[in-house]
C-alpha cells in the first residue's frame, strides 16, 4: 500500500489532530504518500484532498479542533454518493483511508468498506460513546473542562447556598456526566442509563440540606430533561434558588490534554500499521491500556458499551 488518506468527521472533538499527524507522520515513516480529505466525506466527494507532508501537520498536536475540518453530509448514506467518492479518492491512487469520527462517521467507513475501498477508523468524539474502546479521543480533554465548570459552579453555588443543575454532553452515554461528577464532586447524578425519578432526587437534595451541604450540584447528560424547566420545578418545591447551566459547545473546545495526544497518538500510528498488513473495515481502540482493533460491523451492531455501574454506586457512596 502505498497511497492512503484520512479525515475528520462528524462532531470535532480535542485530539483529532493529534490523530490526524499520527496518520500523516507514520504513513510518510513507511514511505507511503498521504493525503489530507477536506470536511470529512463532504470533502471527500468534492474532491476538497491534498497530499499533505512532514510541515502540514506541525505544530497542531497541540490543537484543538480539527485542521481538517469536519462536516455533516447526510448524502453519503447515497450509494451513488460513495461511489462518486471512490471515484475521486482513487483518481489520486489513495487506496485506503483512515476516517476519525463517531459512530456516524464509523458508518461511513464501513460502507465504504463494503464497497471494496479499506477503511480504518478511529474514535473521534467527547461523548466516549463507542464500543470497543474504553475511552475516545477527546472524552479525557472535554471532561477536564467540565470538571473546570463544576469547580467553578461549586464557589458559586456555595456562596449561595443555591442549587445549580449542569447539564453535559454525551448524547446517550452518560461517562462524561459521570466521570466529571466525580472528579467534580457532584452529588446527583442523572444519566441516561438510570432511570430518572425527581421527587427522588428532591429528596436527596433535602437530605443534602439537612446533612449541611451549602451546595447543590446536579450534573444531567443531555436529552434527558428540559434543565431550565426542571431548576424552576425544584425552585418551587424547595424553596431555594435553582439556576441550570447548559454547558453546550464549549466542551469541545479547548487544547487537547496530554492522555488525549498520546492515546490519539497510538491510535493514529496503530492505524497505518493495520493498513499495511492489508486490514480493513476495523475500528481502534484501546482497552485495558493496550491497542485492539474490531470489526466495525460488529463494533456498530452488536458490541455494547457496558455502563460503569461502579462509578455510578460509588458516587452514592460518596455523597
Ligand atoms: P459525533 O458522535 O461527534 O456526532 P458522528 O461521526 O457520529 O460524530 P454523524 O453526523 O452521525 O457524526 O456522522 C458523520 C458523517 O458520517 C455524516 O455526516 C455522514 O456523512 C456519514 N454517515 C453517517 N451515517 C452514515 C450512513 N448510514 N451511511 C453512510 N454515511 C454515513
Amino acid at each position: 500500500i502505498k497511497k492512503i488518506g484520512v479525515l475528520t468527521s462528524g462532531g470535532d472533538a480535542p485530539g483529532m489532530n493529534a490523530a490526524v499527524r499520527a496518520v500523516v507522520r507514520a504513513g510518510l515513516a513507511e514511505g507511503m504518500e498521504v493525503y489530507g480529505i477536506y470536511d470529512g466525506y463532504y470533502g471527500m466527494y468534492h474532491d476538497h484532498i491534498e497530499k499533505l507532508n512532514r510541515q502540514n501537520v506541525s505544530d497542531i498536536i497541540n490543537k484543538g479542533g480539527t485542521v481538517l475540518g469536519s462536516a455533516r453530509f447526510p448524502e453519503f448514506k447515497e450509494p451513488s454518493v460513495r461511489e462518486e467518492a471512490i471515484k475521486n479518492l482513487k483518481k489520486h491512487g489513495i487506496e485506503a483511508i483512515v476516517v476519525v469520527g463517531g459512530d456516524g462517521s464509523y458508518m461511513g467507513a464501513m460502507k465504504l468498506s463494503e464497497m471494496g475501498f479499506p477503511c480504518i477508523g478511529l474514535p473521534g468524539t467527547i461523548d466516549n460513546d463507542i464500543s470497543g474502546t474504553d475511552y475516545t479521543i477527546g472524552f479525557m480533554t472535554a471532561l477536564d473542562t467540565v470538571v473546570d465548570a463544576i469547580d467553578r459552579l461549586r464557589d458559586t453555588s456555595s456562596s449561595h447556598n443555591r442549587i445549580s443543575i449542569v447539564e453535559i454532553m454525551g448524547r446517550h452515554c452518560g461517562d462524561l456526566t459521570l466521570w466529571a461528577s466525580i472528579a467534580g464532586g457532584s452529588e446527583y447524578i442523572i444519566v441516561p442509563e438510570v432511570d430518572f425519578d425527581e421527587e427522588e432526587l428532591l429528596r436527596q437534595v433535602a437530605e443534602g440540606e439537612a446533612k449541611g451541604k451549602k451546595h447543590a450540584i446536579i450534573a444531567i447528560t443531555e436529552h434527558v430533561a428540559d434543565v431550565n424547566a426542571m431548576a424552576k420545578r425544584i425552585e418551587e418545591q424547595t424553596g431555594r434558588e435553582t439556576r441550570a447551566t447548559i454547558l453546550g459547545h464549549i466542551q469541545r473546545g479547548g487544547a487537547p490534554n496530554a492522555w488525549d495526544r498520546v492515546q490519539a497518538s497510538r491510535m493514529g500510528g496503530y492505524a497505518v500499521e493495520l493498513l499495511l498488513k492489508g486490514e480493513s473495515a476495523r475500528c481502534v481502540g484501546i482497552q485495558k491500556g493496550q491497542l485492539v482493533h474490531h470489526d466495525i460491523i460488529d463494533c456498530l451492531t452488536n458490541m455494547r458499551r457496558a455502563f460503569r455501574q461502579d462509578l455510578y454506586d460509588l458516587s452514592n457512596r460518596l455523597f
